[in-house]
């Protein structure tokens, strides 16, 4: 339990998560944090107090992005997250007479994107997801294509346009097919897709793959993604070579980087593979994470409903397959990298996970409030936030919210 009462009880930021983030305040430029309850405590300020002596000997915290940090590794990760479970609750002179420097309100600060991002890659993991496409689409082929259940999908994103929470993003123009005519125009169709980020937290070098076995230890931690997408741009663009325009103005990330090691107590049976696959795929277990996220818009006139809520253990190609495929060709991660699992749809019509999806190609109106979408309206405010419950433990990713200006 943690000591100080004036540390609020969050939902989200309980003692078993302890995220990372980086924030800065009216007075102080960005830095390392992690969240407990309602506030964050600053990792630098803990650093200039001497807290990490003989653990760590320079001040990665003081750092814009969390990438020092991680290069420390996974021993000094764990070590510094019992320190800090151990400050918050045992009694002690140093949190009595500290505890004013380096707790911070949650309020008072401005989160950042938390890493260097030095590549992107977006996968294609959800089986519903890549069906639920192929049936609007292709409707009289089969939903998936003949590749999908033998490998995970992905392509290339960009890092440049990846933002974080309370990031207005500008409607995207461009080249649209309307009738028989090329237009340019905003797009018509801008949708969102949930999905969740793995950060990578250890290199394998360039020309040696990773081995499956091994590969959940290449993840410092997740964070939720919403993957903005121009339905119409992408539509016009896509073939041969697949996403491009459409995709790359804008990819949110929530703030707060979940550790693996927090994660970790909530992994859970992923789904039976229904096609045998090549022996470097192949799992001994096969564990998604059991991490429940909600969709909500709230439109401008502060109109709020929740339109989807999904699941990552709902998805076909683990996290340890996406990075064996990623690695198989030689091809070398690096610290800071982002990986998204591809928007994560379930079953239920009410667990798909993009407005493509949920309004069945523009068909079907959904209601927000007394307002009806099919895609997301200027001024409309998108809000991804998830949560992991097992027995009385709870961890969450805080929110990721983005509006849409002209
Ligand atoms: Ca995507």
């Amino acid at each position: 339990m943690i000591l100080a009462s004036f540390i609020e009880h969050h939902p989200h930021f309980t003692l078993h998560n302890l995220p990372y983030g980086i924030f800065s305040t009216p007075t102080k430029s960005a830095r390392a944090g992690m969240a407990i309850g309602n506030h964050i405590i600053d990792l630098s300020k803990l650093f200039e107090l001497h807290f990490f002596d003989g653990l760590i000997d320079h001040n990665v915290f003081q750092q814009q992005t969390l990438n020092a940090y991680i290069a420390l590794g996974q021993h000094t990760h764990l070590t510094v997250r019992q320190k800090i479970q151990q400050l918050l609750t045992t009694e002690s002179t140093f949190f009595q007479q500290h505890h004013t420097a380096f707790l911070f309100q949650q309020g008072e600060a401005k989160m950042h994107v938390p890493v260097q991002i030095g590549d992107y890659t977006d996968f294609y993991s959800s089986e519903e997801h890549a069906a639920n496409v192929g049936k609007m689409f292709r409707p009289n082929a089969e939903p998936l294509l003949p590749n999908w259940k033998h490998m995970p999908i992905a392509y290339h994103g960009r890092s440049s346009s990846i933002i974080t929470t309370n990031t207005n993003i500008k409607r995207p123009h461009g080249q649209i097919l309307k009738g028989e005519d090329v237009v340019f125009s905003a797009s018509q169709t801008l949708d969102i897709e949930i999905e969740l980020g793995y950060i990578i937290g250890k290199e394998n070098p360039l020309g040696t793959p990773v081995n499956i076995d091994a590969a959940d230890s290449y993840i410092f931690g997740a964070v939720l993604l919403n993957d903005f997408s121009a339905r119409d741009i992408q539509r016009w663009e896509y073939q041969p070579l697949g996403p491009f325009l459409g995709k790359n103005f804008a990819t949110s990330i929530s703030p707060w980087i979940v550790p693996y090691d927090a994660l970790k107590d909530f992994l859970t049976d992923a789904p039976n593979q229904t096609q045998e696959v090549l022996p470097y795929l192949q799992e001994q277990n096969r564990k998604n994470f059991d991490i429940e996220i909600t969709f909500e818009i709230e439109t401008k006139d502060k109109q709020k409903s929740t339109v989807a809520v999904t699941n990552a253990k709902y998805l076909y190609w683990t996290a340890a397959q996406q990075i064996a495929h990623h690695t198989i060709n030689g091809c070398n991660l690096r610290i800071g990298d982002l990986i998204g699992t591809g928007t994560i749809s379930g079953k239920e019509k009410s667990s798909f996970g993009s407005l493509l999806e949920l309004t069945w190609n523009g068909k079907e109106k959904i209601k927000i409030g007394k307002e009806e979408r099919t895609f997301l309206q200027d001024g409309d405010t998108t809000i991804l936030s998830a949560v992991c419950k097992i027995d009385d433990k709870q961890i969450g990713f805080g929110e990721v919210r983005n509006t849409i200006i002209e």
